[in-house]
């Protein structure tokens, strides 16, 4: 007889190897990587997986936020593209090109709990709040999320037109984009404040506030929520390490 795991259960991490499936340039210096979602393989929406490649025949590993969604058929990660090695190594990969995932792991999740959430983020920090808004619009969840997203400036908004598409299907996800060197935006300007959340996120309060973005920004975020004298426990951060 099969059981059939479901639930946290199935949700264990295992090592394969994979070929990418297709790479979908997001901003002038991002790009995701999509890859087979192997048979019965779980993960909850804001994991993240380690990515193997492969440079001068030397495995080589950095540790990514499966971007999209458990609701969907596919496994991707979305990359800022540096100068580094392994960056540069991954913004030659093409489709067939080998891979080795070892998945799904990370504590920065959502999967439908009885919350309010607020994000903060910035640049490339979008990744797992990306995954998360994804499954609670196509889960229909009636999960309110209201997000400030920060960059510099329209064009470096990751997921921009998939984010609004979102808010367009659901109007409990609110993505509030938050500029910092486009004088000309009509939106919000200027870096992310204790006054800017009081304002934008006024019932903060009731909402469980996740962090994600390199440790500067999360600094700088945490700082912000310092003033509004929540719990520790309406307070999740993931640090995106490897980066300032
Ligand atoms: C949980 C988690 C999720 C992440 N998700 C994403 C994501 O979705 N998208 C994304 O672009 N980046 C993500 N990162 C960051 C990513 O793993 C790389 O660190 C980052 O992309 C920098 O790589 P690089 O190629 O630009 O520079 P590199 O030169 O390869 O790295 C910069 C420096 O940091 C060191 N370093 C690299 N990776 C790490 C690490 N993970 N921890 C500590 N030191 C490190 C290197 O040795 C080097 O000195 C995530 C990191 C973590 C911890």
């Amino acid at each position: 007889m099969i059981f059939e795991v479901t639930g946290e259960e199935a949700i264990k991490p295992r090592v394969w190897e994979t070929a990418v499936a297709e790479v979908i340039p997001r901003t002038k210096d991002v790009k995701s990587f999509r890859f087979p979602k192997p048979e019965g393989f779980q993960h909850k929406a804001g994991q993240w997986m380690y990515i193997n490649i492969k440079i001068e025949g030397t495995q080589k590993l950095h540790h990514f936020t499966i971007s999209s969604s458990p609701t969907e058929n596919y496994l991707e990660f979305t990359k800022k593209i540096t100068d580094s090695q392994y960056s540069q190594a991954l913004d030659k990969m093409k489709p067939g090109d080998w891979a080795k995932i070892n998945a799904p792991f990370g504590e920065f999740t959502y999967s439908g709990e009885k919350i309010k959430i607020g994000a903060l983020t910035g640049g490339i920090g979008i990744t797992p709040l990306h995954s998360i808004c994804r499954y609670c619009v196509d889960e229909k969840l009636p999960t309110s999320i209201v997000m400030l997203y920060s960059n510099k400036t329209e064009d470096e908004i990751v997921f921009k037109d998939e984010l609004e598409e979102m808010h367009k299907a659901d109007p409990n996800i609110v993505v509030k984009n938050v500029l910092t060197r486009q004088p000309d935006w009509k939106g919000l300007k200027g870096h992310v404040n204790t006054d800017m959340i009081k304002e934008q996120i006024p019932d903060y309060r009731e909402r469980v506030f996740y962090i994600c973005g390199p440790p500067s920004l999360n600094e700088a975020m945490k700082k912000a929520l310092e003033g509004l004298n929540l719990r520790e426990d309406q307070i999740k951060l993931e640090d995106f390490t490897g980066y300032q």
